[in-house]
């Protein structure tokens, strides 16, 4: 079957507008994702006459898929309820640090608004527990909320930020917090007035001297003709991980074997492709996040992480897809995980879990076993466990409450590398916007009556090294909300 080729055509050559009371509004919503609904609620509160169209036949995108966490700091209420001390320099550091191409103005916003954000989104229906999950996980089972999700106390992050978590997970036992969030948020822009058309696929945008004023779209592989939006256009369609021809020109990587790419059968960038036709230039498209977690067991963060030459390449107790893209870049995307039997555990299996290739009696005999040069490993081992006696780590700066010498025969290697360990991947490029979330040209220069959020859009979240779990849902749900304004304002 081949692709739709998403694009825009001019209001001159519109002979299908459908002039009903229905299908047209002052700003209409592509997508029904987190990003979507909360710019729809806005919007709405701003006085508009909002119309979202939802390809699917319901709401939820990709952040139905998602456990729930919201990047959230500065001082929340949940943050105060269970101690934790946090303010909006140390969260504005640390996002600074954790970006490579930081757009400081945003980053800036982000933090500052972090607690209104949160205010607003238990204003409007989501609900977080004043409860923290204690240990070291990728995603608490329980309904508590927050929970380390990131590189904060990670060197050199912690060295110039001082630490706080941050991921706050929406209140429901097990992995289901991002369709919680959706169920909620939905019911309440539907109580406001926001209007939803499902199974409406957005192909067009349709242009009028020069502005974006509205969509062309189709039910069940029916043209339906042209929405007028009065005010603008907010692409909210998410990212675009289903997308081979996309991944092939921006990603190659995520199409190896070995990746397991997560996405819902609509993530092929129609938000990106529509904004790049209408003139919208992309950022950071060749960013994605990367993972495949060792953790829990937590005492595995203990161990050490090694390539085929036996070297380590990466502190082991950073954020999972940190230490994950790291493994990727080493030679062959082979790695593993050494602990001794002192830090060994079994834990229930996880995804991203390595595999166990085997125990091993000596280090001589494991890094034989695992084809690496003679001597290397040993070497490896003996400065590592020798600098961990004085709970030091001079390469790479591991936490203290991470190191102790692996010096409990036998070891275990668990296999890292693509392909042996699932890597799950999803994109995070988008289109370029204002802190608005105003589309921008090449030249920085706004598409007028156009807007973009979400997965489709380039505002934090840029690389899987410095990611922090919660930063997607939040950076969608809060620039989400200023694009519906501004549109509305227009
Ligand atoms: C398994 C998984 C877990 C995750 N967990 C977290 C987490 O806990 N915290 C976090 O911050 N991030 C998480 N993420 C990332 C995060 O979920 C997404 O970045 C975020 O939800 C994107 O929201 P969105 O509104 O932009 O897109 P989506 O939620 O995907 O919504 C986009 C909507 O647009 C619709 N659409 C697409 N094309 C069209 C079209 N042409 N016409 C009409 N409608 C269209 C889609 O059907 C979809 O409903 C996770 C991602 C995955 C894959």
């Amino acid at each position: 079957m081949s692709r739709m080729q998403y694009g825009v055509t001019e209001a001159s050559a519109v002979n299908d507008w459908v002039e009903d009371a229905v299908t047209h509004a002052d700003v209409v919503i592509v997508g029904l994702g987190c990003a979507g609904v909360c710019a729809a609620i806005e919007a709405r509160e701003a006085g508009a006459d909002v119309l979202v169209l939802e390809r699917a036949s319901g709401g939820g995108g990709v952040t139905a898929m998602a456990a729930g966490h919201v990047y959230l700091g500065g001082g929340t209420r949940v943050q105060k309820a269970v101690g934790v001390e946090d303010n909006v320099e140390d969260m504005y550091t640390y996002l600074v640090m954790n970006t490579p191409d930081p757009n400081e103005e945003k980053i800036r916003a982000y933090c500052e608004q972090s607690v209104e954000h949160f205010n607003w989104l238990v204003a409007n229906g989501v609900p977080f527990n004043d409860s923290m999950y204690q240990g070291k996980h990728v995603l608490q089972m329980t309904d508590e909320c927050l929970i380390w999700s990131g590189n904060e106390e990670v060197y050199p992050f912690r060295e110039k930020a001082v630490p706080a978590p941050r991921g706050h997970k929406v209140a429901e036992v097990g992995h289901l917090g991002g369709a919680k969030m959706m169920e909620l948020l939905t019911a309440r822009a539907e109580a406001l007035g926001v209007r939803i058309l499902c199974d409406a696929y957005v192909t067009e945008l349709v242009r009028e001297e020069g502005r974006i004023c509205g969509v062309r779209y189709r039910a069940f592989g029916e043209e339906k003709g042209c929405i007028r939006a009065r005010k603008g256009v907010v692409l909210a369609a998410g990212q675009f991980t289903e997308n081979d021809e996309l991944l092939e020109e921006h990603l190659p990587e995520l199409l190896v074997d070995g990746y397991t790419r997560q996405f819902t059968p609509y993530d092929d960038g129609a938000g990106h492709q529509l904004g790049h036709s209408a003139g919208g230039s992309l950022k950071h498209m060749g960013g994605a996040l990367v993972t495949a977690a060792f953790y829990p067991p937590e005492s595995h963060i203990k161990g050490i992480l090694v390539n085929r030459l036996g070297k380590r390449y990466v502190a082991e107790d950073s954020y999972h897809s940190r230490s994950s893209l790291f493994t990727t870049r080493q030679p062959d995307r082979k790695g593993w995980l050494i602990v001794d039997e002192a830090t060994y555990a079994v834990d229930p299996p996880h995804y991203g879990a390595y595999p166990l290739v085997d125990a091993f009696e000596s280090v001589e005999e494991m890094e034989k076993a695992l084809g690496m040069p003679d001597g290397s490993l040993q070497q490896t081992m003996r400065s590592y466990n020798r600098a961990a006696e004085q709970a030091e780590d001079p390469e790479f700066h591991k936490g203290k409450k991470w190191l102790t010498p692996l010096d409990h025969p036998p070891y275990a290697a668990l296999d890292a590398s693509v392909g042996a360990a699932t890597y799950m991947a999803f994109t995070l490029g988008g289109l370029d916007v204002s802190i608005d979330g105003e589309v921008l040209t090449e030249e920085g220069v706004p598409v007028p009556g156009l807007y973009a959020a979400g997965g489709c859009a380039s505002n934090i979240a840029q690389d899987g090294t410095g990611y922090s779990s919660g930063t997607c849902i939040g950076e969608s749900t809060f620039f989400g909300r200023r694009a519906g304004r501004h549109a509305a304002s227009q």
